[in-house]
């Protein structure tokens, strides 16, 4: 490994990038491909204190999406007539309550591009009067303007997942504009941000991931993470196959010394290589999801808590309890 990169990491420094670039270059198996997931797993375990965080995420609606992502099983083009819903409030706010009373850290509720945002805002407030004050409330929805994440504030939310996602505007139909206003918002109304470098296919090069990776640094990110993608049968990205657990352990390694998030760091799908190279945190997964066809991914391939659990201790990291 260069000798000034390691220096900077070795430091506290976040890595600029040219140099995540050029880690990124590191060839897998190589002995820096080692030392610098080395680095990584140190960064963890020391600023995370050896413990693990399980998040869960709710997918509320499953509807022919407009944004029409190449990747989603929910896009317009990939839904192909399958079954339209919408989870009923009370059954959310039911099922927040369930999840309330487990180890849980945040909950996030995402939808489709096609959910009205003042719905949403009913849905958010419901699911907020049956969570604990400190269980943190995330939203994972469309872009939006200033005033619509004030009211998301208003309405109980504490953060926002949303991200400018590989190849925006060419692999789906948002705008980047659109996605760094809303970022924007979220971090003008003092919400907190979560990040993604995602999804990553093997087509993407080292500069598109590196771009991603420092965008981080214009926002007080506490909780980063990197997803492959799922090659979705029905997809239009799905015959581009997907990368390596090899491959998604270097991209992890470089986004935690890049971001170096003070909170957690997470991987996608998750993964036991990476909880050894920087990530520290897993989604356990219910209802809609653009990564699997079913209506509900605990039928498919979501995780759920105790896999979550599972696969941190498995990995010799705690899981921190509220
Ligand atoms: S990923 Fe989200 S925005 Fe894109 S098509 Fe699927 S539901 Fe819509």
């Amino acid at each position: 490994m260069d000798h000034s990169i390691k220096a900077r990491i070795e430091a506290g420094e976040k890595l600029s990038r040219e140099e995540a670039v050029q880690l990124l270059e590191t060839p897998v198996g190589s002995r820096e491909y080692y030392e610098l997931l080395y680095l990584a797993n140190q960064y963890s375990r020391k600023a995370f204190e050896e413990k693990g965080l399980i998040f869960a995420q709710m997918g509320l609606d499953m509807q022919p999406c407009g944004v029409n992502c190449k990747f989603c099983s929910m896009a317009k083009d990939s839904m192909c007539g399958k079954e339209s819903f919408i989870r009923s409030l009370e059954e959310v706010a039911e099922e927040a309550k369930a999840l309330a009373d487990t180890d849980i850290q945040d909950l996030f509720l995402m939808t489709t591009a096609q959910f009205s945002q003042e719905l949403f805002l009913e849905y958010g407030k419901a699911v907020r009067a049956v969570l604990p004050p400190d269980m943190r409330l995330v939203a994972n929805i469309a872009d939006f303007d200033a005033e619509y994440a004030q009211k998301l504030k208003e309405a109980g939310f504490t953060g926002v997942y949303h991200i400018c996602r590989l190849r925006e505007g060419i692999d789906t139909g948002a705008k980047l504009e659109d996605r760094v206003r809303t970022m924007n918002a979220v971090k003008n109304a003092g919400l907190e941000l979560y990040y993604c470098v995602e999804p990553i296919g093997p087509e993407h090069t080292n500069e598109e991931l590196a771009d991603e990776m420092v965008r981080v640094h214009d926002y007080p990110v506490g909780v980063m993470a990197v997803m492959k993608r799922t090659a979705v049968p029905g997809t239009p990205l799905a015959e581009k196959g997907e990368i390596s657990a090899a491959r998604l352990a270097l991209i992890c390694a470089v986004a935690t010394l890049t971001a170096r998030p003070p909170r957690a760091m997470c991987v996608h799908e998750p993964g036991e290589l990476c909880l050894m190279t920087g990530a520290n945190q897993l989604y356990a997964e219910l209802g809609s999801n653009p990564r699997d066809t079913e209506k509900d991914t605990r039928d498919g391939r979501g995780f759920s808590i105790d896999d979550a659990r599972n696969m941190l201790k498995k990995m010799q990291w705690g899981v921190k309890s509220r």
